[in-house]
């Protein structure tokens, strides 16, 4: 059976000052040590953080991303950041299309999807993020809503190296509600075929994380899941003891 490496991300989206941001990466490159873990672990702080976590954790095994890139290599795009400017400073992922940009900055699949490639460009890995509404579940169409999603924002040539896919119900982030480990599963063995038939067999490899309101209370039983590899977490990640006990959930 093919065997996909758990990765365990934290998006810490707007949160985290110099002091308190880099405690946190402190405390997680403590407890990673320089033991072999069964497991990715990554954090995706804020830009201005960014450099500082990347400092901290160069004597671990600890990933850094980003959390958003533009789709231009560089030019006059005021207050953004390049996917070369990531990889410069070391970060390895950077979380793309978001529910929180999707909605807040208009972002379409289309964008998405030009952004993926420049990150592929860059050498980054592109957690492409999907996951319905409320109302889009309510009315049955969730499935539709991730196909869609899945084949415009991801471009052509996702391999198991450059992608990984986030399923994120909207209406489970950051609202303390989670998928059920069924509801879960279903979408999650829907995303793998997907990409299955669109890429081929060595697709079954790209990881697909579960984000929504993850927490040590609830994460044993959805890291279980056959198709869940992982989970993008929020809230849960700014709390170091919180994200390393999730972390060995999947250990
Ligand atoms: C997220 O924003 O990606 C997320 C999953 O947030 P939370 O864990 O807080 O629901």
């Amino acid at each position: 059976m093919l065997q996909r490496r758990p990765l365990i991300a934290g998006n810490w989206k707007m949160n985290g000052t110099l002091l308190d941001g880099t405690a946190l990466v402190q405390a997680l490159v403590e407890r990673l040590g320089g033991d072999t873990h069964g497991f990715d672990l990554l954090v995706c702080p804020p830009f201005t953080l960014l450099h500082a976590a990347v400092q901290l954790s160069l004597s671990s095994s600890l990933n850094i991303g980003g959390q958003d890139c533009h789709t231009a290599e560089k030019g006059a795009y005021t207050g953004d950041i390049s996917a070369g400017m990531l990889s410069d400073l070391g970060c390895r992922y950077v979380i793309l299309g978001h529910s929180e940009r999707r909605a807040d900055h208009s972002e379409s699949d289309a964008l998405v999807n030009s952004k993926t490639r420049t990150a592929w460009d860059a050498g980054l890995v592109a957690i492409v993020c999907v996951g319905e509404t409320e109302s889009e579940r309510d009315t049955g169409c969730t499935l539709d809503v991730i196909a869609k999603q899945i084949a415009d924002s991801i471009p052509g040539d996702a391999t198991e190296v450059n992608t990984v896919v986030a399923y994120e119900p909207v209406w489970a982030i950051g609202t303390g509600r989670t998928a059920t480990p069924e509801e879960a599963q279903e979408v999650h063995a829907f995303i793998r075929k997907s990409l299955v038939d669109r890429f081929g067999e060595h697709a079954a490899g790209i990881r697909i994380l579960y984000g929504g309101s993850m927490k040590p209370s609830n994460a044993t039983e959805l890291l279980a899941l056959a198709d869940v590899d992982g989970g993008l977490i929020g809230g849960a990640s700014l709390n170091a003891d919180d994200f390393w006990e999730i972390a060995q959930s999947c250990a």
